[in-house]
């Protein structure tokens, strides 16, 4: 989702399909809903954040601090992007038009409570809402409201992004945003384990044998699994907080272009559903099981 389109995505979902089995019926909606973002953000241009001061950041990254630069979003603009998505839903799957109709009233009450711009704990709060109100499962939930949050995050702090020193930074969080990341990549050259912003991309080389979360670095206590003896992808496992992150590997399907992880995540959520069962928490909160299909299986 580089420079603010969505064009390598259906290339990448194209890939994506021939690599990993359990596509499902995300597919579809993926395909629909990233075509629509990339009309709507090709029309509507979202602003990049112009003050950054690029010495004091260094700073704060030197001293092992994220900058956590969290910017508002424009409410109309979100308003109008969480529309698109409703649309989709609607169009792909019959069975969700009612849903869809209700998410488009609550999404009004929503906007007409808040003022015209939207922090980050705004929008988790009306994605949480939504799920005690049961209007959306929670995998739902997660998968609609980190695709509206990582387009805007993303588009504004593309520029930024490229120009903060990720080199000097050794900690589990992004040093840009302080999302806690959810997938990382082997890289193709060297097999280093770069870890990535989920919400804003950010990239960042980290220790291989590490956990990201409580920087637990005791080998015997950090694993990883996977299904099938499938070599692409496996979940890793820190036995120390029970959490979880899944790691790509880019030398077993190796491509010249970017690798469009977030893609390669929603490919693969049969990997989260397995952590979740064996009992490990994603480390990045991002929830993309319903507790009942944990419980479903374990029975
Ligand atoms: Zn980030
Ligand atoms: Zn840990």
């Amino acid at each position: 989702m580089r420079n603010g389109t969505f064009s390598g995505c259906s290339e990448e979902i194209k890939r994506c399909k021939k690599l990993y089995k359990e596509f499902g019926e995300a597919e579809v909606f993926l395909t629909g809903i990233c075509k629509k973002a990339d009309q709507y953000f090709q029309k509507n241009p979202v602003d990049v954040i112009p003050l950054f001061d690029a010495e004091e950041a260094e700073n704060k990254i030197r001293s092992g601090n994220s900058i956590k630069l969290n910017p508002p979003l424009v409410k109309k603009q979100f308003g109008e992007l969480f529309k698109k998505a409703t649309e989709v839903m609607a169009q792909v799957n019959k069975e969700l038009k009612h849903t869809a109709k209700t998410l488009d009233d609550k999404l009004e009450q929503f906007l007409k409570a808040s003022s015209d711009e939207l922090s980050k704990e705004d929008v988790y709060n009306f994605r949480d809402s939504l799920i005690k109100e049961t209007v959306l499962e929670k995998d739902m939930a997660t998968f609609l409201f980190s695709f509206l949050l990582s387009s805007f995050y993303r588009q504004q702090l593309d520029s930024i992004k490229e120009v903060i020193r990720t080199d000097l930074w050794e900690g589990g969080e992004c040093p840009l945003c302080g999302e806690r990341p959810h997938f990382a990549l082997l890289t193709s050259d060297s097999g280093a384990k770069q870890l990535e912003c989920w919400l804003c991309g950010t990239e960042w080389i980290h220790t291989r044998v590490k956990c990201p979360f409580c920087d637990n670095e005791d080998h015997e206590k950090l694993g990883y699994f996977t299904i099938e003896d499938s070599e692409i992808c496996r979940v890793n496992v820190c036995n120390s907080c029970c959490q979880y992150y899944k790691v790509f590997d880019a030398r077993k399907f190796h491509v010249g272009e970017e690798v469009v992880l977030t893609i390669h995540n929603l490919a693969t959520l049969d990997y989260d559903l397995l952590a979740r069962q064996e009992g490990y928490l994603p480390g990045s909160g991002l929830e993309w099981v319903n507790d009942s299909e944990v419980s479903d299986r374990q029975d």
